[in-house]
């Protein structure tokens, strides 16, 4: 078993070729211990989202490898990594991909039940994320019928239901209000304290605060890691 939650091996990500090549990450490396917050920060562009969507097995990289727990994902299968997916990594979405046709709590269930657990105990476990995070009261409600700010939380109880001990998040405060976001970065942080490790991509320095490291990428590659709080003049660079 690896001391690492997560680990990037060297990884490099390139889109398309010849003249419309896009090299959205450069040689990247960086781990996260459980119990460990590292915040991702780094302008638009300079490849965040690819780092995450590479951390969860949503994307491969083009070199390098990706570690969750010491195992590989380039050399999981298909199925495999479904279910590591599924069982292990809480992921936040940019866009929370909530499915319209379901409820809060069928959303928040819907991993769980993925994953084998009954539809009773699934449930139970969706209103304790919805409680979490403060939403218990809309678990029956389905998206539309919900503020930007309820969905945005519903997506957050999605990547904390059940037993994961990874949390990525790409920018989970975008659609909150700063006291809502701040206490959704709160329960994050009480996660990663119970012994999740996480990844948090912000662009603001008030929620990378709430990490114990930062990094700081620009065209791809990793130019700058701090323990936070980071010195102003760092966060200078950002904005
Ligand atoms: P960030 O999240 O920091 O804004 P991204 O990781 O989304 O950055 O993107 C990094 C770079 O890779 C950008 O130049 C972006 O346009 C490019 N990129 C990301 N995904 C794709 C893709 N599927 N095809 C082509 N280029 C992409
Ligand atoms: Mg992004």
């Amino acid at each position: 078993m690896s001391e690492y939650a997560i680990e990037l091996r060297d990884v490099s990500r390139v889109h398309g070729s010849g003249e419309t090549t896009v090299h959205a990450l450069r040689g990247v490396s960086l781990s996260v211990a459980p119990g460990t917050l590292l915040a991702v920060m780094g302008p638009s562009g300079s490849g965040k989202s690819t780092l995450l969507q590479l951390a969860g097995g949503l994307d491969r990289p083009s070199e390098g490898s990706v570690h969750v727990e010491g195992v590989a994902l380039g050399e999981l299968g298909r199925a495999g990594l479904a279910q590591l997916r599924r069982r292990g990594i809480g992921y936040v979405f940019q866009d929370l991909n909530l499915i319209p046709a379901l409820t809060a709590a069928e959303n928040v269930a819907l991993p769980r039940e993925l994953d084998g657990v009954r539809a009773r105990q699934a449930r139970a476990e969706a209103l304790t994320a919805l409680r979490e995070v403060d939403v218990e009261n809309v678990a029956d409600r389905f998206p539309d019928e919900m503020s930007g700010g309820q969905q945005q939380r519903v997506a957050i109880a999605r990547a904390l239901v059940g037993p994961r001990r990874l949390l990525l998040a790409d920018e989970p405060t975008g659609a909150l209000d700063s006291y809502t976001g701040e206490s959704v970065l709160g329960v994050i942080r009480a996660r990663c304290d119970a012994g999740a490790a996480g990844l948090l991509v912000t662009h603001e320095a008030r929620h990378a605060a709430w990490a114990d490291r930062i990094v700081f990428l620009r065209d791809g590659q990793v130019v700058d890691e701090t323990v936070s709080p980071a010195p102003d003049s760092l966060l200078e660079v950002q904005s």
